[in-house]
């Protein structure tokens, strides 16, 4: 998932997180899909934490077992959002496998009692089974604002596919937000939905790069299973995010997705909370050319970067045909080869009017 949709005044209500029904218990780790969906790269990553003088350890697999799963019981699975999107919000687990080292969602663990590193744990929820599914009709259900509903055990658990089945009938607008393939599973029930939309994170094509920001599949597999989504007549997002200032080729990823995708929505890389260090920390240590660059946007809070950036999407949208908006959510598809892009870059203060 990604996290565009989350804000603070969810994070207690997207917790959900009631009374626990078992036993923790050791996942797999190493599960291997039946379906050929999905199969997790081999891990050695555990996870990262940040002690009081801001310094950050890495924690590895061999240190630890394996991620700690267990089941939880709540009243309900929906919760209705506050944001701009509006509608519902729906998190089937709370923690997230895929562990992204810049997960906005990660400040979930303060208020779901957890201190384990993020990326290490995974509640499944067990929700009553929702008494009237109409009451949904027309709501926007946004999944996976602050996990990811195709994590590597919604395979096992189908937690995501039980809620689908759940509003199956209904003419609720599903939307998606996920860094997986295992979704291609329930198009199925997806197609019976009238208004569909399936997002992607895609901040980079380089897999070496990806491999160091997450656990997730790589993007070849993501751009798979979006042309799949997109060839099965449901709406498509490549949602580049975070942009990583010198490092995300954002016009290289248009072009790539282009014919396979309805919208291209653009966020660039805000740092804040315990992750600053741990990127700042990456970029001197794997990227220090850029060093000065992270130090001017994320320590001297200078905007000459996104600014430049902006402007030239912007031209490069003009020049090549692609519909261009600021933070707006165009309904509809979009014409074959012609995604519109969305700017949802963060900072309202530089925002280019066109
Ligand atoms: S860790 Fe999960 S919830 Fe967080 S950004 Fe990554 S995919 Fe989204």
């Amino acid at each position: 998932m990604d996290c565009r949709w989350n804000g603070n005044r969810q994070k207690k209500r997207e917790s959900g997180c009631e009374t626990r029904m078992g036993a923790p218990h050791r996942g797999t780790g190493k599960k291997e899909s039946h379906t050929g969906f999905y199969k997790r790269r081999p891990a050695v990553y555990y996870g990262r934490r940040t002690d009081d003088t801001g310094i950050t350890e890495t924690i590895y697999r061999e240190d630890m077992e394996q991620e700690i799963i267990k089941d939880i019981d709540v009243q309900s699975v929906m919760t209705k959002s506050s944001l701009p999107v509006g509608g519902y919000s729906v998190n089937p687990y709370v923690g997230c496998p895929h562990a992204c080292r810049y997960c906005y969602a990660s400040f979930m663990k303060r208020f779901t009692g957890h201190a384990e590193p993020w990326g290490t744990f995974l509640d499944v929820k067990h929700w009553k089974p929702i008494g009237n599914p109409h009451k949904f009709d027309g709501q926007r259900i946004v999944i996976g604002s602050v996990t990811d509903g195709y994590n590597p055990y919604e395979e096992e658990f189908r937690r995501t596919r039980k809620l689908l089945e759940e509003l199956k009938g209904t003419t609720a607008e599903i939307m998606i937000c996920t860094k997986s393939d295992l979704v291609l599973r329930d198009l199925d029930l997806l197609k019976n939905f009238p208004k569909v939309t399936v997002s992607w994170s895609v901040n980079t094509l380089d897999e070496q790069f990806r491999l160091d920001m997450d656990r997730a599949v790589s993007i070849e597999r993501r751009l798979y299973a979006m042309k799949q989504v997109y060839d099965a007549g449901i709406r498509t997002v490549c949602f580049i995010s975070p942009i990583f200032p010198g490092i995300t080729d954002v016009k290289a990823i248009i072009n790539q997705v282009k014919d396979f995708t309805d919208l291209i929505w653009l966020e660039n890389l805000n740092l804040r909370g315990q992750f600053k260090g741990d990127i700042m920390n990456y970029i001197h240590e794997k990227h220090p050319e850029l060093a000065p660059l992270y130090d001017e946007i994320y320590n001297k809070k200078r905007m000459d970067y996104w600014k430049t950036l902006e402007q030239e999407i912007s031209t490069f949208a003009r020049e090549e045909g692609y519909p261009y908006r600021i933070n707006d959510l165009p309904y509809g598809r979009s014409l074959h080869g012609k995604p519109v892009i969305v700017n949802y870059f963060y900072h309202e203060k530089i925002r280019l009017r066109k």
